[in-house]
């Protein structure tokens, strides 16, 4: 086994929220979207598994874009929320722009639709691949760097963890494509150069492929004490009518929430195990960082964002991806969610507490007291605003 793939190996992670875990895995092209050139019976179907073996099981992931292979309108118990309607737009958007350049060849599938989600996130989790910069252009680098500095200096945890921005940019470079091929994955040589043809088809045919935003839209937490914020989940919320910049510190917040619990890994009790892959494990530790995301960013020595603004997006945020209420990976509802980040603001402006900055184990045993309350928050399971 290659170096690369035993590091990936080792990665791990309870899975996060899945936009579309209720799309149909197999759908026909619908004729009057398809060019005359691809036959009418052709079919986009699921990706083959692609050719990256990525084990997250070591790391806490926010959101996994499970694209919804068809631009015909269906109803989805997933859809009518703001987030959702975004996301459905750019979704639809990079599969017309894969049909546009699509000669109906299968592996096509699976090199731009599996394998160019993997690359990205190999290139921000693990080779540094233009991670110093936050937004296409670079446009909130300093302001992600102020808001790590805060975070640093608000949890006492200086230069303890690196937060890596992602960008739909890095897939249009054919030899880093090649180079990810050769380093982590099996394929030999002639299979590279079949694949390197097919990725600049597209790279060249589509408007869409690299630049839809899904490429860039991983938000996750590894245990290596690593951060990525793509640029992409950042514009999907931004679309839904918030602030990018709210967008940006309330990820970063949340991200920064589950390194602190993977910090305190050893010593922190939990009722259930933490982060042992079940739903109640996954929905109690997303509740924590939510909560901690409340405090922080409430808090008057944290993010001072007054509790609209940080309701705002955690109900954008929560919309995510509704559909998992039974899967591992199932992060709350929205209410329980909302409920967790409104306890964190209540601790940070109690009339005893405010100004008064919590240690992290005091924060954590808050949260405890609080969990039974606020799972048994009972309301509407979709926030629609
Ligand atoms: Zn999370």
């Amino acid at each position: 086994m290659k170096r690369n793939q035993q590091k990936i190996l080792r990665l791990a992670l309870a899975i996060g929220l899945t936009l579309t875990s209720c799309s149909d895995d197999t759908i026909p092209v619908d004729e009057t979207t398809a060019p005359a050139a691809v036959n009418a019976k052709a079919s986009i179907t699921t990706p083959a598994k692609g050719h990256f073996d990525l084990d997250f099981s070591n790391s806490v992931r926010e959101f996994k874009p499970n694209l919804k292979l068809t631009t015909a309108v269906e109803p989805s118990e997933c859809g009518d929320t703001p987030f959702n309607e975004v996301a459905d737009y750019y979704n639809d958007l990079l599969i017309d722009g894969f049909i546009s350049a699509w000669d109906g060849n299968p592996d096509a599938i699976t090199i731009i639709l599996e394998d160019y989600f993997a690359i990205n996130q190999i290139a921000a989790a693990y080779e540094g691949k233009n991670t110093d910069y936050f937004g296409a252009d670079g446009e909130y680098t300093n302001y992600v760097k102020q808001q790590v500095r805060s975070l640093e200096k608000f949890w006492g945890m200086a230069n303890l963890i690196t937060v890596n921005g992602q960008h739909t940019e890095t897939l249009e470079d054919l030899d880093f494509i090649q180079y990810i091929y050769e380093n982590y994955s099996s394929a030999p040589p002639e299979e590279i150069d079949y694949i390197l043809e097919i990725a600049e088809n597209f790279n060249t045919n589509s408007d869409q492929i690299p630049e839809n935003p899904f490429f860039a839209s991983d938000g996750f937490a590894t245990f290596d004490r690593t951060i990525v914020i793509g640029d992409g989940i950042v514009t999907l919320l931004e679309e839904t009518g918030l602030d990018p910049k709210v967008v940006w510190s309330s990820i970063l917040a949340h991200e920064w929430g589950h390194q602190i619990q993977f910090l305190n890994f050893d010593d922190w009790q939990y009722p259930i195990p933490a982060f042992n892959d079940t739903p109640e494990s996954t929905r109690m530790t997303e509740l924590e960082a939510d909560f901690i995301t409340g405090y922080f960013l409430t808090h008057k020595r944290g993010a001072t964002y007054n509790w609209k603004r940080v309701e705002d997006f955690l109900s954008a945020f929560f919309n995510i991806g509704d559909c998992g209420f039974e899967s591992p990976g199932h992060h709350g509802t929205p209410a329980q969610r909302l409920a967790a980040a409104k306890a964190g603001f209540d601790l940070a402006n109690g009339t005893k507490k405010k100004g008064q900055i919590l240690s992290q184990q005091e924060v954590h045993n808050a949260f405890l007291s609080e969990l039974d309350a606020i799972v048994g928050t009972s309301a509407s399971r979709r926030i629609t605003k």
